[in-house]
């Protein structure tokens, strides 16, 4: 597990340094910002896990800094004020806060709180029953793709799968049935891939894989998984997938373009007969 990082949000620089010098301590890794303004600097430029976020600042205060955050991104944010009255609290939650702790406090409750702030926040980026990263995880994991701290000219492949007729599965075998074939088939694909490819469940019976590299690297993780799934001995037999595969740049500039590529040739593959790959026209 990586260090959950954690973006200090406070004029007064002593209170800075010193919360930011505790955290460090207890292994968080810190980013600091001196205020509303500098914090959707720093936001623009740094994904961290959580944003500690103070209220009483110069310039922008917690709360328009707050609402200008929730208009771009829904990263955690834990409000700390020392103006801790029950009405601000009910403020801080209704403006889209997920916690709000009254200064001071103990370091051990700062730490806790964003312990069960962040382990909320990813159960939220995961789905229930296959534990891959949902469809929300997968549009932010685009968006990053396609944002400012991207890798300039770095090519990358989606790859779209889909389960073939696995309304059958439903209807004949039973809708648990069909939940341990979803497992399944995650935990088939997800078997083949290497560091730095990326899967995630972006619908019913649908998945993504991202891919470093040409649209043939997406063509090989995509057949690598059709072929896990359709060699597989069970009994039932694992119904069969069919995938449709798309690269930046070459296919496509945009996110959008991108994923349209992708799923046009999905299509293609079921229009072709299903249990193939097909590669964007
Ligand atoms: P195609 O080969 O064209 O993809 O046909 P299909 O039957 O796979 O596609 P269709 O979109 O008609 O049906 C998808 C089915 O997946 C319908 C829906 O009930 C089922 N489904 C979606 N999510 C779940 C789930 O979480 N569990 C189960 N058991 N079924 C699900
Ligand atoms: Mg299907
Ligand atoms: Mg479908």
């Amino acid at each position: 597990m990586s260090p959950v990082s954690v973006l200090l949000v406070d004029d007064s620089a002593s209170q800075r340094a010193v919360i930011a010098s505790r955290l460090e301590r207890s292994g968080y890794e810190v980013a600091t910002a001196t205020d509303g303004l500098d914090c959707l600097r720093v936001l623009s430029e740094l994904r961290p896990d959580i944003v500690l976020l103070d209220v009483v600042m110069p310039g922008l205060d917690g709360w328009e800094t707050l609402d200008r955050i929730r208009q771009t991104s829904g990263v955690p944010v834990i409000m700390l004020t020392a103006r801790a009255e029950d009405l601000d609290r009910v403020r801080g939650l209704r403006a889209g806060a997920d916690d709000y702790l009254g200064k001071p406090f103990q370091q051990e409750e700062l730490e806790a709180r964003i312990e069960a702030v962040t382990r909320r926040a990813e159960l939220g980026r995961r789905d229930g029953l296959t534990g891959l990263p949902n469809r929300r995880t997968f549009d932010e994991h685009l968006d990053s793709m396609f944002g400012p701290d991207r890798v300039p000219g770095q090519p990358f492949a989606l790859v779209l799968f889909d389960i073939d007729h696995f309304k059958s599965v439903n209807d004949t075998q039973g809708h648990p049935a069909g939940d341990r074939v979803l497992q399944d088939v995650a935990t088939l694909a997800l078997r083949q891939l290497r560091t730095g490819e990326q899967i995630f469940r972006v619908g019913g019976e649908e998945f993504a894989i991202v891919i470093p590299g040409d649209r043939n690297a997406g063509v090989i993780v995509a057949e690598r998984v059709r072929t896990a799934v359709a060699e597989e001995v069970r009994d039932p037999k694992l119904p069969t997938l069919s995938a449709g595969v798309a690269a930046f740049p070459e296919d496509a500039s945009t996110r959008d373009q991108l994923f349209k590529q992708a799923d046009l040739a999905l299509y293609a593959a079921k229009q072709g007969g299903r249990n193939v790959v097909m590669l964007a026209a």
